[in-house]
């Protein structure tokens, strides 16, 4: 059988690109293990947090489902870091498992041009090192113009939990044998990482009320911009806080020589932001207790998840550790946790488009890509089956630049730079995070949404709409000066703000920290009917005026510094600050425009910096 696209897998990373494809009208074939599973969270009930809402809500205004489904099943709803500035706000929801996974597959079933087949695909079909399509563990042959890998931690997975093992993708689900030896053999660089998760405890045996309760936001603000914000109102389901004491470091400690990740049992480094509670006890060995959360699974069973006790220990240990927690005493636990370790393919084997450099019509997405996560994996899931179908189609790939999206950061850190552990997104790996806020997700990046055909005309024109009020409210503020005469004076002492000397633009006044939606009403009246959302974000504007004309101008200089040619006989050699693996590369690819540089694997801003001021003296 022929398709356009072959998708390996259904995570995260593996759904985004099936209906991505599909949606833009390539038969395309979803092929995974167990149907069951399509959507499964290996570990926490959880989407979205700081910097990873940032990708889900990018990812959904290019017209991707996670945020859809996350609205949709979403039980717990809050904004972290709301006392801070808005460019580090994180939108985070604890899912509902059970009905998450449901959601997924029903639209996986549901969308004209995609089938499904369960099945494990153990080699692809390489000719002229091009693939043309997959063979699988039954038997089944099927053809495809490309073929996207999202097998996430599954590829010679293997389970550790104290001096046990077991080959596995996730708990007791098969894990994919042989695709990754013959990917070794195509010359790809394959490499060994690992990942953990906690035990899930049974509620009840939880003694809840010794802890503390974490409730979601008062009024839950959803991840889509598709979702409607003012009848979005999803029963809320509590989390609970506890705390670990020092007979757990005690029982802890005293097992390191049975922990696998200090035996030499585990090969493959882990998530360095999300160690085990092993590696917590021993790097921070001065605190006396670390932070857990007790987060819902589901909302109809009682399984709960221990957020902060990720651990491979043996179970006797992970069983009296968890036994000595306040509230814990009597849990009982429902799975264990473990550490798995999986094979990667280095990321730098990439294109920007997600398409292998060695292997054509190959593309990577997800954990394969050495990330870590369900929102990298799904933006990158998605960003490769875009860049498949452009690609059938003879069009030019689609590749976001990192002053327009986190999702460009995630790609060009994947691979320019690599990674030698599992990558999740920061706030700080941006450069410009002043402008790529959550909250202008929609604004920035709708437009490539739709005119790539994921998002329909209504959807956007109401975005428009919005883009139109905000760029003209800004513009209204950003010329009206408020003076400091007597009527002006006695306004801002009844809200209580701080008198002005002289005069101001409006746009500072209103970027105070102070400046609420209500005193923003007493201030600027004539916008005062606007929907509350969009006010809430023309403050947000006002307050970032002034840093977003300066990172403007920083990426006008970019774009004009990127387009600078490099003359063919440029010598790399002897330029202070560049390494020889640089100048190697440099020398390789002479490449003829700094742009061309940029897209080099290994060269990063700092380079290119180097190469552009050495430009300027010779030119
Ligand atoms: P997955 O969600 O793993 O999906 C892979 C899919 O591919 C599955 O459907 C599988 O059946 C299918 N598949 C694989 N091979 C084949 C094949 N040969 N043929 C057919 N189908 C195949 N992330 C965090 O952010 N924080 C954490 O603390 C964390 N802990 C984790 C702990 C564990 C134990 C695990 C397993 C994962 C953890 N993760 C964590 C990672 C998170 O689960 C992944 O980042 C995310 O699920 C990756 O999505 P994906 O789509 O790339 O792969």
């Amino acid at each position: 059988m022929q398709y356009d696209i072959i998708v390996v897998g259904a995570g995260h990373a593996g759904i985004e690109a099936a209906l991505a494809g599909a949606r833009l009208g390539k038969k395309t074939l979803l092929i995974t293990m167990l149907v069951e599973q399509i959507g499964a969270a290996s570990c926490n009930p959880a989407i979205g947090g700081l910097a990873k809402g940032h990708l889900v809500k990018e990812l959904d205004a290019l017209g991707g489902e996670m945020g859809l489904c996350t609205d949709a099943t979403g039980i717990q709803f809050r904004i972290l870091n709301d006392s801070k500035g808005a460019a580090v706000q994180g939108t985070r929801a604890q899912i509902d498992m059970d009905e998450y996974r449901e959601y997924m597959r029903k639209i996986c079933h549901n969308t004209p041009n995609l089938n499904i087949y369960q099945d494990e695909v153990t080699s692809l079909i390489v000719e002229n090192d091009e693939v043309l399509g997959v063979k699988t563990k039954l038997g089944e042959e099927f053809k495809s113009k490309k073929t996207i890998l999202t097998t996430g931690t599954f590829m010679r997975g293997l389970i550790h939990i104290g001096e046990n093992t077991y080959e596995a993708g996730r708990a007791w689900e098969l894990p994919s044998s042989t695709l990754s030896i013959q990917l070794k053999e195509l010359g790809l660089n394959v490499g060994r990482l690992k990942t953990g998760t906690p035990s899930r405890l049974d509620a009840n045996s939880i003694d809840f009320s010794v802890m503390d309760m974490h409730g979601g936001d008062i009024k839950p603000a959803p991840f889509s911009f598709r979702t409607d914000k003012k009848t979005f109102s999803p029963t809320q389901y509590p989390c609970y806080v506890t705390y670990t004491n020092l007979d757990t470091h005690d029982i802890i400690s005293s097992n390191f020589h049975r922990a696998p990740i200090y035996t030499g049992q585990i090969q493959g480094s882990g998530p360095r932001y999300c160690p085990s509670i092993e590696d917590k006890v021993k790097r921070f060995s001065e605190r006396e207790r670390h932070q857990l959360f007790l987060e819902p699974q589901t909302s109809k069973c009682t399984e709960y998840y221990i957020n902060g006790m990720s651990s491979s220990l043996p179970i006797e240990v992970q069983k009296r550790m968890i036994h000595s927690v306040k509230g814990l005493e009597n849990a009982r636990i429902i799975r264990y946790g473990y550490a798995i370790e999986y094979d990667y393919v280095d990321p730098t084997e990439l294109k920007h488009s997600l398409e292998t450099k060695k292997i054509k019509n190959l593309y990577n997405a997800g954990q394969i890509n050495a990330t870590t996560g369900y929102e990298e994996a799904a933006a990158q899931g998605l960003m490769a089956s875009i860049n498949a179908s452009l690609a059938i189609d003879g069009k030019e790939p689609f590749i976001l630049r990192r002053d327009e999206a986190y999702i460009g950061v995630l790609i060009d850190d994947l691979v320019t730079k690599g990674t030698q552990e599992p990558y999740r997104m920061f706030t700080s790996r941006a450069e410009y995070r002043l402008l790529l806020r959550e909250e202008n997700a929609d604004i920035r990046l709708s437009g490539y949404g739709h005119k790539l055909g994921l998002l329909d005309d209504e959807t956007f024109a109401k975005v428009e709409a919005k883009r139109k009020a905000l760029e003209e409210a800004v513009e209204f503020m950003a010329s009206t000066w408020i003076t400091s005469k007597k009527e002006t004076l006695e306004l801002l002492e009844s809200i209580g703000e701080e008198k002005i000397n002289d005069k101001v633009l409006l746009i500072d006044l209103i970027g105070r920290n102070t400046i609420d939606i209500e005193k923003f009403d007493v201030l600027v009246p004539s916008l005062k009917e606007l929907d509350e959302y969009l006010k809430n974000q023309i403050i947000i504007e006002a307050k970032y005026y002034r840093y977003i004309q300066k990172q403007q101008k920083q990426i006008e200089k970019m774009k004009k510094m990127l387009k600078l040619s490099i003359p063919d006989n440029f010598s790399y050699r002897g330029l202070p600050g560049l390494s020889n693996e640089v100048i190697e590369k440099l020398e390789k690819h002479r490449p003829p425009t700094l742009y061309n540089a940029s897209l080099i694997s290994g060269i990063t801003p700092a380079a290119l910096d180097i190469i552009h001021l050495n430009l300027n003296l010779v030119t």
